[in-house]
């Protein structure tokens, strides 16, 4: 699903960052440790194709992400990939509801009313369709962006910081989430994060490799 070979990316003022040689199989799990710093929310803008590599390679599924061309890139995106980021970026002048068909709408697919609906439901949220995000707690804004996440049903999740700023029990849970999301849809998941609760909650059978 996921390879990465001789990777390296460097920011016009800032350091050069080089990455481990990994490979995430279909379906697997990959927790991505490390201090602040290290590197976490830029391998996962790499995995995206939101950066392109100064050397090496990002594979998913056989597909070079970073030759490809932006416009295809963006299609390609599209189609694969789920982002949960650190920063939310809901619209706070749309309603949770319009917010998850967005996704649809960016990525050129019918807004499918239902599949918005299914979706905020498999989360334990179809009860706040109507509300603004500004009407959400933390966990619940954090559970509607995961939604936009999964409606276009992608083949990989990736997930930046997801208990930051969390409780333990909103942690757990949307850690739970991450994975039982990946797993219906038999997606391979990556989650970024230097925090211990969130890799215990990903459990033994993630992959876990941590940044220097
Ligand atoms: P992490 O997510 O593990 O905290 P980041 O990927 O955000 O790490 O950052 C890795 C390194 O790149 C840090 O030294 C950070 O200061 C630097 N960096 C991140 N974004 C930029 C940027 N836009 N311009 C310059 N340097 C950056
Ligand atoms: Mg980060």
């Amino acid at each position: 699903m996921i390879e990465l070979r001789g990777l390296r990316y460097r920011y016009r003022q800032g350091p050069e960052l080089a990455f481990p040689d990994l490979t995430v199989p279909g379906g697997g799990s990959l927790v991505l440790r490390g201090a602040s710093g290290s590197g976490k929310s830029t391998l996962l803008a790499l995995v995206a194709g939101l950066l392109t590599p100064a050397a090496g390679q990002v594979r998913v599924d056989g597909v070079d992400v970073g030759a490809l061309p932006p416009r295809k890139r963006d299609a390609w995106r599209g189609r694969t990939l789920g982002f949960l980021p650190q920063r939310l970026h809901l619209s706070d002048s749309l309603d949770v509801h319009a917010n998850v068909a967005l996704a649809l709408w960016a990525g050129g697919a019918a807004v499918d009313a239902a599949a918005v609906e299914q979706v905020l439901g498999r989360l334990g949220v179809a009860e706040l369709l109507r509300r603004r995000p500004h009407e959400l707690s933390v966990g619940q804004a954090q559970r509607v962006a995961l939604a936009r996440a999964l409606v276009r049903r992608p083949a990989l999740l990736l997930a930046d910081e997801p208990t930051a700023s969390l409780d333990d029990e909103a942690a757990l849970a949307v850690v739970q989430a991450l994975r039982q999301a990946a797993q219906d849809g038999g997606a391979a998941l990556v989650v970024a994060t230097h925090d211990e609760r969130a890799v215990r909650a990903l459990g033994p059978e993630a992959q876990q490799v941590r940044l220097p």
